[in-house]
């Protein structure tokens, strides 16, 4: 033992199922003290969600109960790390720190700040990713920037394989910890609710994921965002449960999304300035018009389109919009709005159960065209036809717009073809029972094309 007290730092790996910090953290002490700090500065942030805030409330607690079932207990401070870790280590004698490597700029930094402040043999342990950044590169040793090559050295990788929880976790007794907070979500939080939900998937969805991924009407994805993004479910955990199953294209698809969300940790990681400007910097210039009562009607799904408004609407009300409906509502926010990215990057952040800062900048880099492997800018989604292919009968946009309910499938994606009788007579009346159309796609389209056209960026 190179340790008698160790401290793991739990931040995100909320869970104790293949946790490598907690794993080495006791294999190398006689006993370990887990310990969260909710840090002002991140609840006060602007962009964290009181509904990320409760899931996470919420984990914490599943936590500690999973600790007390071997023995031990989760100790929550309020405060600035440094200082509380620095006193936990001083009240308890700990000797060394433990915790999952981080990879966003913010993170970084605080971390860089704790290890160099605490006098504690400190061990970042690899949790969060299946791919380090700096393990997937090209022949000369550069950051990939497109996916598809970056995808097919990715699946060439000798991924880990998960680690058992441990059975038993020593912790010195009475330790001082604050009650732990509750919080209100309808998601159920925790790893055990993040493992049931896997074996729900991989059981059901997974062997036609490939097809049904596109249909926002249908369960047809994974719903595990949320657990990955906090470490409820290890992503080695899901690879493995998911190959365990006969290999099917719904499978190869699944395991593909998993090597997006490396693809955008990379990229966070070797390009941190994505964290605040556009991957391609040309495009920092671009006159975004924000117009202010544009975006609040694009925020409340009151733009009178129905496949944006539906997204949006799923959003707010539930914390989760399905990805191709992400993509839509993206596009049209930058391209048909032309309101700059960050503020649906930051909206998104503060509404989404699964935010995530390298995803969520990475979709949203993407959609704007100003990202790695972004669409061109010209190419630009309409609205229209993109509900008509991936939701044919408006199953989708009447769940969350029911006053579209009495629109026939045929018009639902426009209902601004129906004449104003047509309207009448179904009893949804544009500008009366759903909102007229804010501005005009085609006309959009043209001068989204001249903004971006102007730049000369390609
Ligand atoms: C504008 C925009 C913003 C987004 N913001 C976020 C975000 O904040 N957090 C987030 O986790 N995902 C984000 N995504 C990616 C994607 O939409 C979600 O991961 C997905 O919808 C989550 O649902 P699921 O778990 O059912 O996914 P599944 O389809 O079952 O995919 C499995 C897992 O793969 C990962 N994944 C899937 N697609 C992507 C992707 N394009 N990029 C990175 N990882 C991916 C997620 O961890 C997901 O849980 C965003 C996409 C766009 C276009």
């Amino acid at each position: 033992m190179q340790h008698q007290t160790a401290l793991v730092w739990f931040r995100r790996t909320l869970r104790l199922d293949d946790n490598n910090s907690l794993l080495t953290a006791l294999a190398d002490s006689a006993s370990v003290i887990p310990v969260f700090v909710l840090d002002p500065m991140i609840l006060s942030h602007p962009d964290t969600g009181a509904r990320r805030v409760a899931f996470l409330y919420n984990g914490l607690r599943a936590l500690d109960a999973a600790l007390r079932e071997r023995g031990s207990y989760l100790v929550l401070r309020h405060g600035n790390p440094t200082e509380e870790l620095g006193r936990l280590a001083e009240e308890s004698g700990a000797t060394a720190l433990y915790y999952s490597q981080e990879y966003e700029p913010a993170g970084r930094a605080r971390d860089a700040r704790v290890c160099t402040t605490l006098r504690l043999e400190s061990n970042a342990c690899l949790d969060h990713l299946l791919s380090e950044p700096e393990s997937v590169k090209t022949k000369t040793a550069t950051p990939y920037t497109v996916f598809t090559p970056y995808f097919r050295v990715w699946q060439e990788q000798a991924f880990a394989v998960p680690r058992s929880t441990p059975e038993r976790i020593p912790t010195p007794p009475g330790i001082a910890t604050e009650p732990l907070p509750t919080g209100s979500t309808a998601f159920p939080s925790g790893e055990l609710a993040a493992l049931a939900q896997l074996t729900a998937f991989r059981h059901t969805t997974l062997s036609h994921y490939d097809t049904d991924r596109e249909f926002p009407a249908e369960p047809g994805t994974s719903q595990l965002s949320a657990y990955l993004k906090f470490g409820m479910l290890s992503p080695r955990r899901a690879l493995e449960a998911t190959r365990q199953q006969p290999k099917s294209a719904g499978r190869d698809a699944w395991i593909r999304q998993l090597a997006w969300r490396d693809f955008y940790y990379q990229i966070l990681w070797h390009f941190p300035h994505v964290a605040t400007g556009c991957f391609r910097p040309p495009f920092d210039t671009i006159a975004w018009h924000n117009d202010e009562a544009l975006f609040a009607a694009w925020q409340r799904g009151e733009t009178g389109y129905p496949i944006v408004d539906a997204g949006m609407r799923q959003l707010t009300q539930t914390g989760w919009m399905h990805n191709r409906v992400r993509m839509i509502v993206a596009s049209f926010l930058t391209k048909d709005l032309l309101c700059d990215w960050r503020l649906g990057e930051s909206y998104f952040m503060q509404q989404l159960l699964d935010g995530d800062q390298a995803a969520n900048n990475g979709g949203w880099q993407w959609a704007a065209g100003t990202g790695t492997d972004a669409q061109p800018y010209f190419r630009i989604f309409n609205p229209v036809s993109q509900g008509e292919k991936f939701d044919p009968e408006g199953v989708y946009v009447k769940r969350w717009c029911p006053e579209l309910k009495p629109i026939p499938p045929k018009w639902v994606h426009k209902p601004w073809e129906l004449s104003v009788n047509e309207q009448a007579a179904v009893h949804c009346v544009l500008g009366r029972d759903y909102p007229t159309r804010i501005v005009e796609h085609s006309e959009q389209r043209t001068r989204a094309l001249a903004l971006y056209k102007s730049l000369n960026c390609g």
